[in-house]
């Protein structure tokens, strides 16, 4: 089967994240803990002299990971290995002693992983422009021309845009920029309303995203109804105050800024769709998008009709989720994946990959879409050319790609065919 895309879009990506990944030191083959002596250490590996490495799955391995093993190999620098799911990582007792942590086995777990993370030295410009390359290869080499990027920082926005404007770049980028909480709202609007006067052809900066809920692998996603089909338990959980959410729609959409939301479960999306009839029966008016939207209720979905909305889903995460989805949702499973009641109701929305937690990749949402129909999600009868096509032909519009049975044949990025090598 062939197909020609105009556009391809992948429509919610962690850009950096990606390159970084790809050139990065992959951990994913790993047969046992004690073989990372024989992993050659390049360049592209190195934060200041700490190691960082990430994608190792101990249930592969005939014996745990531990720090003493880091300690023999790498006596003379601090090592940080992230594990493949992101939650947690394995850490020497050099890198212990300069984060300030204790732990007997140097496994470091969510929270004090994700803050020994952010006190990794910062990539030297050059690493970081050879992560945005690669990145760019990542996704040209998968037929993509368009992304739209949910983790923007001001050091990636002012190489974008040096490198946007010395013509390096081979993708037409969105930028989004993350907000934890009210504490760093206020620098993260002003990062995104000074960048979008500095713009490019192949460069737009989009608004804020936050974080309203959490995912389905973990239960942490906010559901209506109790995680496993139970009568009473666990639904999951809210990061942020609905008050406070409040505030940031209404200063983004001031600035004429996107508003972006995680949101997996119904209920978490209730909520946002809710807050968002109410702030724009007051007057203000806006874009909000609703990244994953994984499980919409029908009355959500009604709701939505009046407000500039569009849903960013991942048909390939349902791939990944297939075998637990069901049990997980009970009850709710009916409105899981709802790409064709999102069609049905006319609600604008695009499908994307969530590099690097998925692939990019075109062909893998097809199969979805495909095969999740013997799963009883609902067949998507709309066009996927049309949604993995980014929505504005003005955006570096002369762009197609062609995919045949899976295979790119052609990618045509602002008029010129980008080689497929
Ligand atoms: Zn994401």
């Amino acid at each position: 089967m062939l197909f020609k895309i105009p556009r391809l879009y992948d429509s919610h990506t962690h850009f950096l994240a990606t390159g970084e990944f790809a050139s990065g030191l992959a951990l994913g083959s790993l047969q046992k803990p004690e073989d990372l002596a024989h992993i050659p250490l390049q360049k592209s590996y190195y934060r200041g002299d700490w190691i960082v490495g990430f994608g190792w799955d101990e249930t592969k391995w005939p014996t745990p990971p531990h720090k003493k093993i880091l300690d023999q190999i790498f006596p003379n620098n601090p090592v940080f290995l992230a594990r493949m799911d992101g939650h947690r990582c394995w850490v020497n007792s050099q890198a212990l002693k300069l984060l300030g942590f204790t732990s007997d086995t140097g496994i470091l777990i969510e929270k004090e992983h994700l803050q020994a993370w952010d006190r990794l030295p910062e990539f030297t410009k050059e690493q970081q422009r050879g992560h945005i390359l690669s990145a760019c290869r990542v996704f040209n080499k998968a037929g993509f021309t368009h992304v739209r990027d949910m983790s923007c920082t001001e050091s990636l926005w002012n190489l974008l845009v040096e490198m946007s404007e010395a013509q390096e770049l081979t993708l037409a980028i969105e930028e989004n920029v993350t907000s934890h909480d009210l504490n760093d709202f206020d620098k993260m609007l002003q990062l995104c309303v000074q960048a979008k006067k500095g713009e490019t052809p192949y460069l737009r900066m989009k608004g804020i995203k936050i974080f309203y809920d959490g995912s389905l692998g973990s239960e942490t996603a906010y559901l209506s109804k109790p995680y496993n089909g139970k009568a009473e338990g666990p639904r999951g959980m809210t990061l942020w105050d609905l008050s406070h959410v409040e505030e940031v729609i209404r200063r983004t959409w001031a600035e004429g800024l996107d508003f972006s939301v995680h949101t997996i479960g119904d209920e978490a999306a209730h909520h946002i769709v809710q807050l968002a009839r109410k702030i724009s029966a007051q007057g203000a008016v806006g874009r909000l998008n609703l990244e994953h939207a994984q499980v919409l209720r029908p009355e959500t979905i009604q709701m939505m009709k009046p407000l500039h909305v569009r849903c960013h889903l991942q048909p390939c995460h349902w791939l990944s989720d297939r075998v637990w989805l069901e049990n997980k949702l009970g009850e709710l499973y009916k409105y899981a994946f709802p790409w064709e009641a999102l069609r049905a109701a006319q609600i604008p929305t695009s499908f994307g990959c969530d590099s690097p937690i998925e692939p990019p990749s075109f062909w893998r949402n097809k199969i979805a879409l495909d095969e999740s129909v013997k799963a009883k999600i609902k067949k998507f009868t709309g066009d996927i050319t049309v949604t993995h096509a980014h929505p504005d032909s003005s955006f570096v519009g002369n762009s197609h790609t062609v995919i045949e049975d899976g295979v790119v044949k052609e990618i045509v990025f602002d008029g010129r065919p980008l080689s497929l090598e």
